[in-house]
């Protein structure tokens, strides 16, 4: 099951294996948080078109804001539910995904198998009244383990045991592609063992940050009373997490610096390791987890692992159970009685997101099994959702948005071509994977029990932290999914060098075998490109044809990309998201480059291919009206100010309305389209490019 550590996990970083930043690039990161949706989400769009007609705000002059042009009528009309944080159109259809999940699981169990497994998970979740008749019991026999620990220095069979379940106290650990040889699988251990969502949130020292601390602190407390504590143990307890926590946290890489792959690459023998922390016993934790022989390995900030052997010698061996204990229940809260879910939701959903409600069961229980079994769920999906045409049509944008892109390089009046030579040959090697996996995980090592919902949990993390494990020291597979076939969501994976489609975002509004092509380029088509440019952007570019970090560029070209990127960071570094909070023009400037790139590519795409198949006006648009139009509408949005101060922070994608209004207002195209007058707002007198 999906815990609510790494969901928040999720919001920085999406990748099942190992919370790396830089590791998949995804389209969106979204509030995945305990969130829910009206009962019955908005049908596709009724148009000739496949826009959202009615969507739209003619009152508003699209040249001065065309975000609220294209949604301005689906904002006033679709709050954001009580149960959720956010409200957008990739949650309708997040959500119409969600229901067809929903029919497969309530038809399951079938005959076959994974139907079983998936039916069986799906039902031991929905038990709740069972949950609740257990209440803490199922937490026992880990919580006597922490209470046996003698001392700190036999901590690491113990966080070895946590790890492998899915309760992740001090450090994350798992396996990555070597970034030097990215042929080859590497165990890598990285920064984590904090329940905030990112490190600055321990220090910031406005009033908003100092008073979620506290709450932070309040919430630890109410979690180990739950498990029994005394009020004043409990608020002792809730001290020494948030102390261990800070100090892990100060000694932490922040969201930026943790973009650049130099900085969260360190490779080191297993001995230099032991010599960073002498006060943890790596050679116990590798043989508690099971793992191959390591040798060598990612530390990927030392100067974390060193703080971190330091805080665990210089905390009292009570206070390390505290913390230990925090991070079980932590990890287990979602899947536990009521009390516990109510009490993690209090926190994470309310006061961290804004959310008003906990979401109905049912969505919990559906988002559960796609996290944990989510390949085998995933197929019955497929067979629903997703059909031949969807697949054929999307493999042909792709490899007219990949004519694009090179059409756009060799033309590029910037970069030099040695320069371009690499990076067509950087280009030609991506390989694109549409729609689902070509072979399906084979769940059989994995044992489903009815009536077991925390025990599934913990069997599920098991055998996907132990598959992981056993790539180690093996060729890369390049066919595996960091995602599952229902998400609605997109990736690029610099180190494999691939883009990657699920089926989830293969629906309408991004795209639909119905709608216009100039919609889809607009949707699909987009997000192509998007996927396609973070082979290009700051991170991607320091990746080769092959996934090695290894640089390509001259000296003038990498300089002549850093002073245009420059234009987007202080583009987008001046917008607010929230009150007093900018959005950090670092933080997201891989995603805007992205984004920006993305919708000219994907409109050179559209134009090679109306120049064959031409069209009109239709719905009242002209097909690069239309084209636009459909970008805008895939961001339509609501926001929680509670969420949006978050993202803002920790995200590296810009709000709805910026990846709108901020990448139009860089295209003399869209001038053109709408007919802006220069000095209109969406008319920038400085327009950033890049791609
Ligand atoms: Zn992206």
């Amino acid at each position: 099951m999906k815990q609510m550590s790494r969901r928040i996990a999720a919001f920085i970083v999406v990748t099942l294996v190992l919370a790396l930043p830089f590791a998949v690039a995804h389209i969106r990161l979204r509030a995945q948080a305990q969130s829910a949706a009206p009962a019955s989400p908005a049908p596709p769009a009724q148009s000739s078109s496949g826009l959202q007609l009615d969507a739209i705000d003619r009152s508003v002059d699209a040249c001065t804001d065309f975000y609220k042009f294209a949604c301005g009528n689906w904002m006033a009309k679709n709050p954001v539910p009580a149960d959720r944080s956010s409200w957008g159109r990739f949650d309708e259809l997040q959500e119409r995904n969600n229901e067809t999940l929903k029919k497969i699981l309530e038809g399951a169990p079938g005959a076959d198998a994974g139907s079983r497994k998936i039916g069986d998970y799906y039902a031991s979740c929905m038990d709740e009244s069972a949950i609740n008749a257990k209440g803490a019991a199922p937490l026992d026999p880990l919580l006597k383990k922490v209470a046996a620990l003698t001392s700190a220095n036999a901590l690491a069979p113990l966080v070895a045991e946590l790890h492998t379940i899915g309760v992740k106290p001090f450090f994350n650990f798992g396996t990555e592609a070597d970034f030097k040889d990215a042929s080859v699988e590497m165990a890598i251990a990285d920064q984590g063992g904090m329940g905030l969502p990112d490190r600055d949130y321990y220090s910031r020292d406005d009033a908003k940050s100092m008073e979620l601390r506290k709450q932070y602190v309040e919430h630890v407390g109410k979690m180990a009373s739950l498990l029994g504590d005394p009020a004043d143990r409990a608020a002792k307890s809730a001290e020494a997490v948030m102390k261990i926590e800070t100090a892990l946290a100060k000694a932490a890489l922040d969201v930026v610096a943790r973009r650049d792959p130099n900085q969260i690459y360190h490779k080191l023998s297993a001995a230099e390791l032991q010599k960073l922390t002498p006060q943890f016993q790596w050679q116990q934790y590798f043989t508690g987890i099971g793992s191959p022989p390591i040798y060598a390995l990612n530390v990927t900030e030392p100067d974390f692992f060193k703080a971190m052997g330091q805080t665990i010698a210089d905390t009292p061996l009570d206070d390390l159970k505290a913390y230990l204990r925090w991070h079980i229940v932590h990890a287990s809260a979602v899947i536990l009685s009521a009390p516990f879910v109510n009490e993690n939701f209090r926190f994470y959903g309310t006061q961290l997101t804004g959310a008003k409600e906990l979401r109905p069961r049912w969505k919990r229980c559906v988002q559960y099994t796609d996290s944990d079994l989510g390949e085998a769920l995933g197929q019955a999906f497929v067979k629903e959702a997703f059909g031949p045409q969807a697949k054929a049509d999307t493999l042909r944008m792709v490899h007219e948005l990949e004519a694009a892109l090179e059409k756009d390089i060799r033309g590029l009046a910037w970069m030099t071509e040695t320069t371009k030579k690499e990076a067509l040959t950087k280009l030609q090697a991506i390989s694109d994977k549409i729609g689902y996996p070509e072979r399906w995980r084979d769940y059989s090592a994995l044992t489903i029990s009815r009536g077991d919902a925390l025990g599934n949990s913990q069997r599920s993390n098991a055998f996907e932290f132990r598959r992981n494990l056993a790539k180690i020291g093996k060729p890369v597979d390049k066919t595996e999914w960091e995602m599952t076939p229902p998400t609605v969501n997109a990736y690029y994976n610099p180190l494999e060098n691939n883009i990657n489609f699920p089926a989830g975002i293969l629906q309408p509004p991004f795209y639909s075998a119905k709608a216009d092509a100039a919609v889809n380029f607009g949707g699909a088509g987009a997000v192509i490109g998007h996927e396609l440019t973070h082979g290009f952007d700051d991170q991607g570019r320091q990746f080769d044809a092959r996934g090695n970090l290894k640089d390509w560029w001259t000296p003038a070209d990498a300089k002549a990309f850093e002073d245009r990127a420059q234009c987007f960071v202080d583009q987008y570094s001046s917008l607010t998201a929230v009150d007093d909070v900018k959005l950090n023009g670092k933080l997201t400037l891989g995603e805007n480059t992205a984004d920006n790139g993305g919708l000219r590519i994907s409109l050179m795409a559209y134009l090679a291919r109306a120049a064959k198949e031409p069209t009109g006006t239709i719905d009242g648009f002209t097909p690069e009206q239309r084209l636009f139009l459909g970008w805008g509408q895939v961001w339509c949005d609501n926001m929680r100010p509670e969420l949006a101060r978050m993202l803002a922070q920790t995200n590296p994608h810009s709000p709805g309305r910026e990846r709108v209004n901020g990448v139009v207002s860089n295209m003399p195209e869209f001038q053109k389209a709408f007919a802006c007058k220069a000095g209109s707002a969406m008319v920038r007198s400085t327009q950033c490019r890049v791609w």
